[in-house]
């Protein structure tokens, strides 16, 4: 059986052999119990692996004892592999994509490959699996009917405290991965743009011996952490939740244009429309109006 062959097997796809395929393989954030047996098939099948480090990769396939053909494609070579990375799916040669944790593309390479695969029209399928986001606020107790992933905080004091209020102002979870030296500058800077008592979640180490959740306020969270510097280190996923307005916030006009609009549609419409007049947060503004006066 060829490798095409029995990557349709997988039920990956049903498209014409001579063209490969490109795989967007997750793999596991710390427990390696949390890879798929459709990672482990495609990874054993594909004709070449395009890790993000090649070494880190490697420690992963020999667990698995997968013997493979590896290749780096990083932030610093991914726009210069990409078009030679489509000219073997054009040969006929399946490629998996892989970074060193999680989801490719998630704040990991890989866009510019999957970019110009589908502009090319090549075939592109995802192998789902862990994701520290999706995991972290799975648990977090926060809302998740809407919520709106935002990447690393910005490096720098000022940009961090406006990102911080923008989510915020967002009116929906905002999920963001941190990295340990600078999660105490943060949360100063958090605490600085959104006060003291503003709810956070912190998610650490998912998967691993030391996994962790602490929900509180900033300052609450700042003292966890300061309390044993320990729990300061390892890999972060910090969650805010959205602003939430209450109704007697609302301006009186915004009340009166919608209690006029509502006798001609239902309440979500009419809040849409005042929130587009009044420069508001559609979702906040329904909310707000859902409340008993
Ligand atoms: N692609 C990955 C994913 O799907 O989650 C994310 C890669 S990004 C370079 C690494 C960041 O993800 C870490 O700094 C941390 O914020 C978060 N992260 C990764 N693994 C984690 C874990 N086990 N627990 C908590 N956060 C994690």
């Amino acid at each position: 059986m060829t490798n095409n062959q029995k990557l349709s097997n997988l039920g990956t796809s049903d498209q014409d052999n001579s063209q490969g395929q490109l795989f967007v393989v997750a793999t596991p954030i710390g427990n390696l119990e949390d890879i798929t047996q459709r990672a482990l098939n495609v990874l054993q099948s594909v004709d070449i692996i395009a890790a993000e480090d090649t070494r880190h990769t490697n420690k992963l396939l020999s667990h698995f004892s997968i013997k493979a053909k590896v290749i780096a494609v990083h932030d610093h070579n991914e726009k210069q592999k990409a078009s030679e990375l489509l000219g073997w799916l054009e040969q006929g040669l399946n490629v998996a994509l892989v970074s060193d944790a999680g989801t490719p593309l998630i704040s990991d390479p890989g866009y510019a490959v999957v970019n110009l695969c589908r502009e090319q029209g090549a075939s592109v399928s995802p192998i789902p699996g862990a994701c520290a986001a999706i995991a972290a606020v799975s648990c977090s107790g926060l809302p998740t009917d809407r919520f709106q992933f935002i990447g690393f905080t910005p490096a720098k004091s000022k940009a961090r405290q406006e990102f911080f209020v923008d989510a915020h102002n967002s009116g929906m979870t905002s999920i963001m991965y941190e990295s340990t030296h600078r999660i105490m500058a943060s949360l100063e800077d958090l605490k600085a743009a959104l006060g003291d008592e503003q709810k956070v979640v912190l998610a650490k180490e998912l998967t691993k011996s030391f996994e962790t959740f602490f929900s509180g306020t900033v300052l609450e969270l700042i003292a966890f952490l300061i309390e044993d510097p320990a729990r300061q280190k390892g890999e972060i996923v910090l969650m805010l939740p959205g602003k939430q307005v209450s109704k007697s916030e609302v301006s009186p006009e915004a009340i009166k244009l919608i209690e006029l609009l509502q006798s001609e549609m239902p309440l979500k419409k009419a809040c849409g429309i005042a929130a587009d007049y009044f420069n508001l947060k559609k979702n906040a503004l329904y909310k707000a109006m859902l409340e008993q006066e």
